[in-house]
């Protein structure tokens, strides 16, 4: 009686050698706060210079996403207090990102293909982190200033094994282009899905749950559909207005259930204006022709060890699953 409406914001960690706007490694394994300089300190006086790795490493993905890449891109300034970000903002691309109206066609359990809008692919930094420990709680900056990706799919998907498929698919993309490791343990690839229900047929969109916190193929399965039966269940017992809000939920693995993280902001909240310290970012022709030659993609390896060396679909699937395996081939 219910369908099922998701969308995902893909936070992919970009590999480059340093950090998005300023000369510090993004290496890990250091020790806490060494990483660090007053731009990523956010220092008074300090200001942001972009790395053009990762505008390059945008175009690489636009263009694999089949997607419209701005030749002019605006960096915003997103307000909010936090104590592992110094600057009590994050610099990210509200009103204008620099990928556009892409889309990622997903392979179904029954044989068909499903084609899934990206609404956009926007370049911020990342904060640091958090270490709670006893009564203590410590913040290191090493991961302060770290380029991401995040990637906005439309509410196209409908149901766990559809994110699954989407995200896979995601997942090789990137590996294929080498823009980054995507290891979902290590958090360089993280999945927030909204998650909203409606009854069968009806075109409206009714409140979607943020849900955060989720690091396996295997919990985002479980957590869409422990997600889902909380939200038909409030339906069921009429009481759908009262117990869903639109909020962020974490999930917990461990009692299989989500709970109330914080209440959902809206834009108006974050205060976002263009951020003054950084110029507009410009993609040239030059960057367009170079960047925009992307790697062949684990579908047409496929594709073509298939017509090519007349291997059979399962093992030329084998083959391209990874993109190491691939290239070993
Ligand atoms: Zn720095």
């Amino acid at each position: 009686m219910f369908e099922v409406v998701i969308g995902l914001e893909v936070h992919v960690q970009l590999n480059t050698t340093t950090k998005l706007f300023c000369s510090c490694p993004t290496s890990f394994n250091h020790k806490q706060n060494t990483n660090t300089c007053p731009v990523c300190l956010a220092l008074p006086g300090a200001l942001p210079v972009l790395n053009k790795e990762v505008v390059h490493k945008s175009i690489m993905l636009g263009t694999a996403v089949d997607a419209t890449i701005n030749r002019t891109s605006i960096f915003d300034r997103k307000s909010y207090f936090y104590p592992d970000s110094p600057s009590a903002y994050q610099i990210t691309q509200l009103y204008t990102p620099i990928v556009e109206h892409g889309k990622l066609e997903i392979d179904l359990e029954n044989g068909t293909k499903k084609t899934i809008r990206i609404n956009r692919a926007h370049i911020e930094a990342d904060a640091g982190k958090n270490i709670h420990d006893g009564d203590v709680s410590k913040v290191d900056l090493n991961r302060a200033g770290t380029p991401l990706l995040e990637i906005v799919s439309e509410p196209d998907l409908s149901n766990g094994d559809e994110v699954v498929s989407y995200l896979k698919k995601l997942h090789s993309i990137i590996r294929y282009l080498d823009i980054g490791d995507a290891n979902m343990q290590e958090g360089s690839f993280r999945v927030d899905v909204n998650v909203s229900i409606r009854p069968k047929g009806d075109e409206k969109l009714y409140t979607r749950v943020e849900v955060k916190n989720i690091n396996s193929f295997k919990f985002i399965q479980k957590a869409i559909d422990v997600e889902v039966a909380r939200q038909s269940e409030a339906w069921e017992d009429g009481i759908y207005e009262q117990e869903i809000a639109q909020e962020t939920r974490l999930y917990d693995q461990e009692k299989n259930e989500t709970r109330s993280m914080r209440g959902k902001e809206e834009a108006a909240d974050y205060r976002y204006f263009p951020e003054p310290d950084l110029l507009k970012c410009l993609v040239t022709d030059a960057m367009m022709e170079k960047y925009s030659k992307i790697p062949e993609l684990a579908d047409e390896k496929h594709a073509r060890f298939i017509s090519e060396y007349g291997m059979n679909e399962y093992n030329a699937g084998v083959v391209t699953a990874s993109v190491e395996t691939a290239h070993f081939f």
